[in-house]
């Protein structure tokens, strides 16, 4: 069976795990209805995105 010689070293797992992290996303107030909505993202609330409605919303 093929076997790693030799074990990598802290600063190369690091380097490795450096792109593994998970931001959370930006949370932003819709500046229609002011519920808090991810930024560059529709508003599922109202609808709107940049001042124009994507969508219909039931009410
Ligand atoms: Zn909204």
């Amino acid at each position: 069976m093929p076997n790693p010689k030799r074990r990598h070293s802290k600063s190369r797992r690091g380097k490795r795990r450096a792109h593994d992290f998970i931001v959370a996303p930006l949370v932003m107030a819709c500046p229609q209805c002011k519920a808090p909505k991810e930024q560059h993202r529709v508003c599922s609330k109202c609808g709107y995105y940049n001042e124009t409605q994507v969508f219909e919303t039931e009410e």
